[in-house]
């Protein structure tokens, strides 16, 4: 994969794409404000690296789904903004995608211009599932530039038109953000540094089966909480009051289990939980062992044992992968798991990767130092199907 210090950038166009995906927030006079600047602050390095070295750099990325639609309050124009604040100089933003609007201003860019196209998914080819849809526009996007990079993570994995269709229209390059995740994964996946652990969390077993069947392949141990370990609790007969449980998963979870002992991984299940009789944080709860969850109360987070012998079962870990929250860490009464786990990966002696949206999201919001992982991916689902194995269209795109 070429990186962009391979391109002679210095007055030529680069198409960059980007994720700006941000949170807004409206405010009662129709205003809307960035709620957290994370994924534009991610673009930096390549934006900066390439307007030093004399490039007109023309950004694309899209904001929610406007579904082939130009909906005003889906524009691009509060991350303009943030974006020059930013870099200190002035963002131009085109009117539309590829149109009159962005040929014009990409005509009058002079070298280290910064200008960013409208919501690329104000195009309805953009992630059309007619490839003819898709190349059109990707030509469209191509005619503006000489040369595209891809930076946005966070679409790596979509086959779209401005992710990976493009990409074989010009020479093109990974950009910073794209190389440093990437370049993780493949270590974690290829070549982990030993004992290597995965912590798995979150809502649904379903979301991630994809990545537990390709990972117990590799890892010594597996650490399973957040509401899919209920799942696994019942799979080996245990009651799980009213916790989330997908009953229709509990053969598959059989399944993975005996592959475990088989494969000689380490599956490590709460022994306790902090159960609840409503998914509330005002709704009276309690610590109870994984054996005696009762009818009636369902389980939020693991418990205190569960916390000490998730923390032993990391300690001694050369490489640390984790995705998915522990408990409902939105509320404080069930957050102490997911705290404690993040802790105990800020004192692995190795490398540590966080994906998932909600476990960054929580390592925020508990105010865990981000500086105490080696790495927190930008990109949640792209990150899973990472570790899933799967090939992902927007870095296949890029490898020639
Ligand atoms: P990520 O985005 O990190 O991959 P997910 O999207 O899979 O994580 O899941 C995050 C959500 O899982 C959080 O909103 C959290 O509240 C929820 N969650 C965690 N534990 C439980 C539980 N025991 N019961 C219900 N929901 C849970
Ligand atoms: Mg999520």
């Amino acid at each position: 994969m070429k990186t962009i210090d391979d391109l002679d950038v210095a007055g030529r166009r680069v198409l960059v794409r980007a994720d700006f995906n941000v949170p807004l927030e409206e405010s009662g006079d129709g205003t809307r404000r960035i709620t957290d600047d994370g994924r534009i602050r991610a673009a930096l390095p390549t934006i900066v690296a390439l307007r030093s070295r004399g490039a007109r750099v023309i950004l694309a990325a899209h904001l929610g789904r406007p579904k082939g639609e130009a909906k005003p309050e889906l524009s691009l124009a509060p991350v303009a903004q943030r974006l020059a604040e930013l870099i200190g100089v002035p963002v131009a933003l085109a009117g539309d995608v590829t149109g009159p609007s962005a040929q014009a201003i990409v005509a009058g860019m002079e070298d280290g211009d910064v200008v960013l196209l409208e919501n690329v998914r104000y195009d309805k080819r953009e992630d059309s599932k007619d490839d003819a849809q898709r190349a059109e526009l990707a030509a469209e996007l191509a005619s503006l530039a000489d040369l595209f990079v891809s930076d946005g993570f966070g679409v790596v994995h979509r086959k779209q038109a401005s992710v990976s269709d493009v990409a074989a229209l010009l020479p093109h390059a990974a950009g910073r953000l794209v190389l440093a995740e990437v370049q993780v994964f493949q270590k974690v996946l290829t070549d982990p540094d030993r004992p290597y652990a995965v912590v798995l969390g979150g809502s649904k077993v379903s979301d991630k089966l994809g990545v537990i069947t390709n990972l117990l392949q590799s890892v010594d141990r597996l650490l399973i909480g957040g509401g899919m370990c209920f799942t696994f609790l019942a799979a080996l007969g245990k009651n799980v009051g009213s916790s989330l449980l997908e009953a229709d998963q509990i053969d598959t979870v059989k399944g993975l289990i005996a592959d475990a002992e088989t494969r000689g991984v380490d599956l490590v299940l709460p022994v306790d939980v902090v159960v609840s009789t409503a998914f509330s944080a005002d709704a009276e709860h309690k610590v109870v062992t994984v054996d005696d969850i009762e009818d009636g109360w369902m389980g939020l987070d693991i418990g205190p044992n569960s916390r000490l012998l998730f923390a032993e079962a990391l300690a001694d870990c050369k490489t640390v992968v984790w995705n998915g929250p522990m408990g409902v860490f939105e509320m404080a009464p069930y957050a102490e798991g997911t705290r404690a786990v993040a802790e105990a990966i800020t004192r692995v002696d190795g490398l540590t990767v966080v994906g998932g949206g909600d476990s960054a999201a929580a390592v925020r919001l508990l105010g865990i130092p981000e500086n105490g992982f080696s790495h927190i991916s930008t990109g949640g689902g792209a990150s899973l199907e990472f570790l899933e194995g799967r090939t992902l269209p927007g870095i296949a795109a890029l490898e020639d």
